[in-house]
């Protein structure tokens, strides 16, 4: 009988049985993981503060964000190959090692996980919305309701890491819109990488607006 391994995305070696994803335990030890970072906005701190300087003073509109790891190598590229080669082996990659954070830090849980939408011509471009696919395995092993269609992106906007952080912040204005009331307290904003936090805050002020008291993140990534 021929025996197939899994291999490796990352080293091609054959993968261990108890893996449930394409990566070994080797590389995923080697994984930029997070020690330390401030409570509210997922920014690596040096102290022993949970909250960075910045939210002391001026606190964000999430009221927590909780990241697996740095958007460092090799998990840059792991992204990428989701987002530009299409690759849905990466999705479940990315959403089974958030849920390992999310099980060795046992936060409380949601009412729905709401994956950051993506406009519909990117949607169309991109065949797929990376955080739907990440946070499917995350929704299932918790045990969460999953939404995806109460936000609608409205504007199409360009890449946002080609601008600046204020720049971001008035692009982004009213570029979401919410379809339906979600009659619900506590909702997470899942996406696969959080860099400046401007999408997710964005988001955080419309559902704070429609009366939603607790907004997190769960993101694979902090840049
Ligand atoms: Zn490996
Ligand atoms: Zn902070």
């Amino acid at each position: 009988m021929p025996f197939f391994n899994i291999i490796c995305v990352l080293c091609e070696e054959p993968v261990e049985h108890s893996q449930p994803f394409s990566l070994c335990k080797t590389c995923q030890s080697d994984l930029p993981f997070i020690q330390k970072h401030c409570k509210q906005c997922g920014l690596s701190l040096t102290t022993d503060a949970v909250l960075c300087g910045q939210c002391q003073q001026n606190a964000p509109p999430i009221d927590y964000l909780i990241a697996s790891l740095w958007y460092q190598h090799p998990v840059n590229y792991l992204i990428s190959q989701l987002k530009f080669q299409k690759n849905l082996i990466y999705a479940k990659i990315l959403g089974h090692l958030l849920l390992d954070t999310l099980q060795q830090k046992k936060p409380s849980l949601p009412e729905l996980i709401l994956p950051v939408p993506l406009h519909r011509n990117r949607l169309r471009h991109r065949g797929f919305n990376q955080a739907i696919e990440i946070a499917k395995p995350i929704a299932k092993a918790l045990n969460l309701r999953l939404d995806i269609k109460s936000i609608q992106r409205m504007k199409s906007t360009p890449a946002q890491s080609r601008l600046k952080a204020k720049q971001r912040r008035s692009n982004l204005k009213n570029s979401f819109s919410l379809k339906q009331p979600l009659n619900v307290e506590h909702i997470v904003l899942l996406d696969d990488v959080v860099t400046t936090g401007s999408t997710v805050y964005e988001l955080a002020r419309l559902l704070k607006k429609s009366g939603v008291k607790t907004v997190g993140v769960w993101t694979v990534s902090r840049a």
